[in-house]
């Protein structure tokens, strides 16, 4: 500060000079200095006074060879401000002079899921005495995961420092960020801190869990507004862009300094509702010094801006201004603004909209109820009205942009849904993306589709990404202007390529890291590094009936599908141990039907051959004689096939 004021007493003297000399440089910089040589020393001082040092040789090369004159002297003031200069880009840059180095102050961050895996995203940060949770949320099964729905993080490090933990923040209301509420809340509790729309949502997600009584913890924030939440903790809330309304980057302010996470973010300079993504606030805690950036790297490789939601428009307006029939298009059903647009386009060439599909009515339910988006009663109509109208006053808006087997889309493409029937003059429109291990039941869904005749749009304009890519990493970069910087929200190739961007932004490599989950990470204003790593995983859910699936449970499911069961039956004499009957042996999924007799009767041989040697009193221990069973069976299947099918004994003493 006063350094500044210095700065401009120092300056007064040239102002009025200088003036003329800004004007005339304008004038000068596009015909050549040497029109009007050594008229005004200044000018030409200036001139060479600019850091590219390609001019002025120019300069005097010409003027070497026309004999016009020697080069100014160096004006020793404006080389003075020069250096000034540099020193203020200097200030401004280096997140160094914002942080107090003495503190001694520290927080960890140890990110329990949404490192090397899409989805899940479930972070802790902690101070000595304090936690709070950042998003608690869910993701996918891999394919051979059977049975499974979603996976859920392992809470093992909450149920550890479950005394530490003050609040449950939320970023948004997607489904990586808040689909394990439910699941947590069973177990423990915590105030939860959210901006209206993810409030609405996880309160949704109690009452179908029978938890409706959790949502007293609800806290709604205001944006723009510093919430102390425990005693270490104060967070403010800043809008921001992103496929869902109503998301938030988080500034968490610690002893040890703030902490800048932008959760899911795009910067979208036109939103469909207007609310552009609060750059000022961030700008502001640039301004002021951040200890440290997570950013979202799910576009990290994108080099192209993300375009804005908007710019869908024009692509769904000619799909509607063309399309003859009845209109179906599906989309992410957290989409509200596209589904908004959709809507607009649909009432505008007279159609009635039918929203079909429980997560859409759900969510364009929740956004009308609570001022989101604003559209008359009466345009809607139920799934069951939709014969009643001719097709060209139609527009179903429909869930399964996934090919989801159970989705009101794909039933709809096979013939089962209840009230609509594809017709050869619909038009499907698939506003939206596959999401990765997605494509192969899109794929069978579109086939379906177009059997039944339809006519499928899903070209490229007709959906927008919700994720920043690497300019807008690099605006956030440069308006947070962090001191370190975890790139986060992605799987390690992602991370990887956020952490080139960071450099490219200035943060020097040895301040960046690259976290997995279960790392546990400190961050103090002098230092970051990697501390510990806790216990992380997955929990299997059934959302049948919203049940835990056991581990074991789903790694007999994999073993039955990759290589079979072997179930035996033996019957033995209590007394004496001798056998009192042949063993039985069943196989599935090891050998064809064929051959299926012949090769339980190996088994059985080498059963019977093991059982007539078996010692007196070996039936005591049923258990152990199992396991030798499991053994020997094992033994002979992988000798002749190479697999271990799971194996079942059933051993009946008799007397
Ligand atoms: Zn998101």
């Amino acid at each position: 500060m006063a350094e500044e004021t210095k700065g401009t007493q120092e300056s007064s003297p040239q102002t009025t000079e200088r003036k003329p000399n800004n004007n005339n440089r304008n004038n000068n910089r596009r015909p050549n200095n040497n029109r009007k040589p050594n008229n005004n020393q200044n000018r030409n001082a200036s001139n060479d006074g600019k850091p590219s040092g390609n001019k002025p040789n120019n300069n005097k090369n010409k003027s070497r060879n026309r004999h016009r004159r020697q080069p100014a002297p160096t004006d020793e003031n404006l080389k003075a401000f020069v250096t000034k200069n540099q020193e203020i880009h200097k200030q401004r840059l280096n997140p160094h002079y914002k942080l107090d180095l003495n503190s001694s102050a520290k927080i960890r961050i140890t990110p329990l899921g949404g490192l090397g895996e899409i989805g899940g995203n479930i972070a802790v940060f902690e101070t000595e005495k304090e936690a709070i949770l950042v998003d608690v949320g869910m993701s996918f099964p891999d394919e051979d995961m059977h049975g499974v729905d979603i996976l859920v993080p392992d809470f093992s490090y909450l149920r550890e420092i479950k005394h530490k933990i003050v609040a449950v923040i939320i970023t948004h209301a997607h489904e990586d960020h808040i689909g394990a509420m439910p699941y947590l809340y069973k177990e423990m509790q915590f105030p939860i801190y959210a901006s209206p729309l993810p409030l609405a949502m996880i309160g949704n997600k109690f009452d179908e869990h029978h938890i409706k009584e959790h949502r007293k913890y609800f806290n709604p924030i205001e944006k723009r507004k510093i919430y102390e939440i425990g005693n270490d903790f104060k967070i403010e809330w800043m809008h921001m862009t992103h496929s869902i309304l109503d998301s938030s980057s988080l500034a968490i302010t610690t002893d040890a300094g703030t902490i800048i996470h932008t959760g899911d973010f795009k910067i979208d300079h036109s939103p469909v509702d207007g609310y552009t993504a609060d750059l000022h606030r961030l700008a502001y805690y640039g301004e002021k010094g951040v200890l440290c950036l997570l950013s979202d790297s799910t576009n990290s490789y994108n080099p192209l801006p993300t375009p804005s939601e908007l710019s869908v428009a024009p692509a769904l307006d000619r799909v509607f201004a063309k399309a003859e029939g009845r209109v179906l298009l599906s989309t992410f059903s957290s989409n509200i603004h596209r589904v908004q647009q959709a809507i607009q386009y649909g009432v505008k060439y007279g159609r009635k909209i039918c929203v079909i599909g429980r997560s859409m009515e759900r969510n364009i339910e929740i956004a009308m109820q609570y001022d989101y988006i604003r559209f008359p009663k009466n345009i809607f109509i139920d799934a069951d009205e939709v014969g009643r109208y001719s097709d060209k006053e139609v527009l179903i808006v429909t869930t399964g942009s996934q090919g989801e087997p159970n989705s009101a889309l794909f039933r709809m493409s096979i013939g089962e849904h209840r009230h609509v029937k594809i017709k050869p003059t619909d038009l499907i429109v698939l506003s939206s993306r596959a999401i990765p291990g997605n494509e192969g039941s899109i794929s069978g869904m579109l086939n379906h589709l177009q059997r039944a005749g339809a006519k499928v749009h899903s070209s490229k304009d007709i959906h927008v990404s919700g994720h920043a890519s690497m300019e807008e990493q690099k605006l956030m970069l440069r308006l947070v202007n962090p001191k370190f910087f975890l790139p986060v929200h992605g799987e390690y190739n992602h991370v990887m390529k956020h952490k080139e961007t960071g450099m490219i932004c200035g943060v020097p490599e040895r301040n960046i890291l690259l976290m997995t989950d279960g790392e546990q990470i400190e961050i103090a204003p002098k230092y970051m590094r990697k501390v510990k790593t806790v216990k992380t995983g997955k929990t299997y859910i059934d959302n049948q009936n919203n049940h835990q699936i056991d581990d074991d449970i789903v790694l007999d499911r994999q073993k039955l599908a990759s290589d079979g069961i072997v179930m035996m039956v033996v019957q033995v004499n209590g007394n004496n141990s001798k056998m009192t009957a042949k063993p039985k042996v069943t196989t599935f999924g090891i050998v064809p039907d064929k051959q299926d007799k012949a090769f339980a009767k190996e088994m059985e041989d080498v059963i019977e051959h093991f059982l007539l040697h078996l010692k007196d009193g070996a039936i005591e221990n049923t258990r152990a004689l199992e396991n030798d069973l499991r053994q020997i069976v094992r033994k002979h299947i992988y000798r002749k096939m190479k697999k271990y099918p799971l194996i079942v004994p059933h051993i009946l003493l008799v007397s």
